[in-house]
């Protein structure tokens, strides 16, 4: 005890959770064997953030260890700040995950998460001299206590080599020779779910070693150092980092790599299990349900061929049946240039048997095409998967999958009328939407104690597993009081933060101001830049009127932006070049403030989305697919300013249209003027003065000492015609969010708006997601 750091503390404790989980961990295990239906939810992202500080709450033992500690003169909260982020994803995506193997456990779905265990997760990001800097994320430094590694279930995951083809009558069969070897090793991660004896779930995460330890020894005792390790970490490299790309695709050989090995190592996993209980191989589909996350795990597809036809030696058709009804497929994205594809050439040589096998798909779904839909050439190029000298993974995964889902009601409808239009026609019923939702009780009973504490005083804890109980709420939308808890618990979050805002960049911020917040990745489509011209005009009509009437705010930006992403790197050094101008100009600054918090992850997520008073949902209509951040921005009673696009839309239908402040262009409206090249962005700048004011502003020295800085993005408003129509939402945008700040003028009305999204947000948990999917989707 004398000698102990807080990280031996933190790292003891979580030793001794883990004692105490074992228990149940087994129990889950062996109640799940023999029962059911497994799911295996495929995904290269899981962004679960810490989970010490969760884990005790779920279990009820925060106040006994909190005790226990103190009488050691050991502060729990210390502990919990030594743990590091698991930021094993890039944003939304990597999050859903994360929720769903969480609600999974709480409703005692056999579901298991699938994974790579990345050496380093998605880079920490720093800000210097308003710059975005990224510093590599080694979360394995010092041991990562929650996993356990389990050598003896490692598989061995076979890259490049060559086939030799063998005939055994009518049979081929295929001998994979001088391939590769890699050794996938399982480190399991259990998912702790709330209640009283509650289940434990787990979360599988692969790593790439090096089959034969012994490296060339006698390179090394030569002197060659880095030539006697080099097999050994191109091997490790497998699973060295998370890429950080959001949205578009990269194109390494080691990324193909990647989403092979946690494919195959999963599937050899599950495969091997499933025979091991003596199930007959025929039954496969009927006891286990395989779901791909986007299109990374799409090689799902040919590698269950492959094991069902040349390990197991079922025949094409019997493999195909079997494939397509164990796996379902969630789209996540509807930008064309992040659907993923891969150069044949590079699937050839990398994963031989894999290609053949997608050869075969493809062939034999091009015969279909030809006998059911004869000379339909445009159908046939949107739905082929070989084209143009590329693997096309989405439509692997439709053709592969029984189920294609989307994440919100548009986007579903966009799907089904865009992205997949022709498979719509082919296969119309394979499509359905299961809106994404969030885990209520890590965002809103965990990240708000404050608020969660207030509602279970009004209605009971019966919301925190059923959340749909929240609705009880609205029964208390004219109870002055209770409206009054509301701003308390709010005012409350907003002192705390603004305190540890202070101890961090030494920022003052005024706990009274309203906080608007926009928090996420970073990226064109999201608008961020609509944003930034909204306050920069606030502080042009501030400093033309002084006296202004305007409530003071406070506007929060946080995300990263891909390190190669110049526009969106660009945006950041903007936010943060207007942020030190508005901040140390006296004559704004006690009424507009501007502040850029670095290194947004999920512990960050935790503590901003309770201090919102305004969530700011305001991406380009039809190109969000859903967005997660809009539901708990709204379980934590933030008032949404956005555009009618993803999830917002059903936020909208569940508060109503006097809760939420929408603007701007709709979705089809979009869809409509890039059909018909309508759009005209120099139009829309030279209309409006205030507009073309701010638009100018971006090079004419606004900014001092920015040089051409910022042209980039002006020459993407003007020259590049505005892809994302900020010009054209603009007035309908610092118009509306005019009006929701007048609206913060009466409290009362404003929490009566809070509380009414409060009270809205149970259908955005995840465990209603959860329940869809695996009611209609995995049959469990
Ligand atoms: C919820 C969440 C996101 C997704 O936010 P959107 O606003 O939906 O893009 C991204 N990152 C983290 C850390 C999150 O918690």
């Amino acid at each position: 005890m004398e000698e102990g750091t807080a990280w031996d503390f933190y790292k003891t404790l979580v030793y001794l959770l883990k004692d105490r989980l074992n228990v149940g961990w087994a129990r889950t295990n062996k109640q799940y064997k023999y029962e059911r239906k497994q799911v295996y939810y495929f995904s290269m992202e899981f962004l679960i953030g810490k989970l010490l500080a969760y884990y005790l709450m779920n279990l009820g033992l925060t106040e006994i260890v909190t005790e226990g500690l103190g009488e050691l003169g050991i502060n729990l909260q210390d502990l919990i700040d030594e743990e590091r982020d698991a930021g094993l994803g890039n944003g939304g995506l990597g999050r859903l995950a994360a929720c769903f193997l969480d609600s999974m456990a709480y409703l005692q779905i056999p579901g298991h998460g699938n994974g790579i265990r990345y050496k380093y997760g998605l880079f920490e990001q720093k800000i210097e001299q308003g710059f975005q800097v990224e510093v590599p994320d080694h979360w394995l430094k010092n041991g990562y206590p929650w996993e356990i590694r389990k050598p003896d279930k490692a598989v061995i995951v076979k890259f490049k080599g060559h086939l030799r083809v063998e005939y055994d009558r009518d049979r081929m069969i295929f001998h994979h020779e001088n391939y590769e070897p890699v050794l996938a090793v399982p480190y399991d991660i259990p998912i702790v779910a709330y209640g009283n004896s509650p289940n434990v779930n787990t979360l599988r995460l692969w790593g790439a070693e090096a089959v034969n330890e012994e490296f060339d020894l006698a390179s090394f005792n030569q002197g060659e150092f880095a030539k006697a390790l080099s097999n050994k970490s191109e091997i490790e490299a497998i699973s060295y980092i998370l890429y950080p790309q959001d949205t578009t695709l990269a194109g390494q050989e080691l990324r193909l790599k990647q989403e092979y090995f946690f494919v195959a190592a999963g599937l050899g996993a599950i495969v091997r299990r499933y025979k091991k209980q003596g199930g007959p191989i025929e039954c496969f589909s009927q006891k286990v349900s395989v779901h791909i996350n986007d299109t990374h795990p799409a090689m799902c597809v040919p590698e269950l061929m492959r094991l069902l036809m040349d390990e197991e030696g079922l025949a094409w058709d019997d493999a195909w049946n079997i494939t397509v009804n164990t796996l379902s497929y969630t789209n996540h994205t509807l930008l064309p240039e992040a659907l993923e594809k891969w150069p044949i050439d590079l699937m050839k040589c990398t994963l031989p048997r894999i290609y053949l096998i997608i050869e075969e798909i493809n062939r034999r779904f091009e015969e279909m095409l030809v006998s059911k839909y004869p000379g339909e050439q445009k159908l046939k190029d949107n739905t082929i998967i070989l084209r143009d000298g590329y693997v096309h993974m989405a439509n692997l995964a439709v053709i592969g999958c029984h189920s294609v889902n989307g994440v919100a009601k548009l986007h579903t409808e966009i799907v089904k009328s865009q992205v997949f239009q022709g498979f719509n026609v082919i296969y119309p019923d394979k499509f359905n939407n299961k809106t994404n939702g969030v885990s209520h009780r890590r965002f809103l009973l965990h990240a708000n104690p404050s608020l969660a504490g207030f509602i279970t005083e009004a209605i009971g804890p019966k919301w925190i597993e059923d959340p749909g109980e929240l609705h009880k709420l609205l029964e208390l939308q004219n109870d002055a009081v209770f409206l009054h808890y509301l701003s308390k618990a709010k005012k409350q979050n907003k002192i705390n933060f603004a305190g540890a805002v202070k101890a961090k960049f030494g920022l003052e911020l005024d706990p009274s101001s309203i906080f608007d917040i926009q928090v996420k990745r970073f990226h064109a489509y999201k608008r961020q830049l609509l944003n930034v011209l909204k306050i920069m005009d606030l502080y042009n009509r501030l400093k033309e009127q002084p006296r202004l009437a305007m409530f003071p705010q406070t506007f929060v930006f946080a995300g990263k932006a891909a390190p190669g992403y110049y526009y969106a790197k660009t945006v950041i050094k903007l936010i943060n070049t207007l942020a030190q101008k508005i901040n140390n100009d006296p004559e704004v600054n006690q009424l507009i403030k501007v502040v850029f918090l670095e290194n947004f992850n999920v512990t960050l997520a935790e503590k901003i989305y309770p201090v919102a008073d305004i969530s700011e949902q305001i991406s380009t209509a039809s190109k969000e697919a859903s967005g997660t951040g809009n539901m708990k921005f709204m379980m934590n009673g933030a008032i949404t300013l956005g555009t009618l696009d993803g999830a917002t839309v059903e936020i909208r239908d569940a508060v109503g249209k006097e809760n939420i402040f929408i603007f701007g262009l709709k979705a089809e409206q979009v869809i409509d003027y890039q059909n018909r090249g309508a759009y005209n962005s120099w139009e829309e700048y030279q209309a409006n003065p205030r507009l073309k004011r701010v638009v100018d502003q971006l090079i004419n020295n606004f900014f001092k000492d920015c040089g051409n800085e910022f042209r980039v993005l002006y020459d993407s408003l003007l020259t590049h015609n505005d892809e994302f129509f900020i010009l054209k939402d603009f007035n309908s945008y610092v118009e509306t969010a005019a009006q929701i700040t007048g609206i913060y003028l009466d409290e009362q009305i404003w929490h009566k708006k809070a509380l009414a999204n409060i009270a809205q947000s149970g259908i955005f948990s995840s465990d209603r997601a959860i329940r869809e999917y695996a009611g209609a989707i995995w049959q469990v």
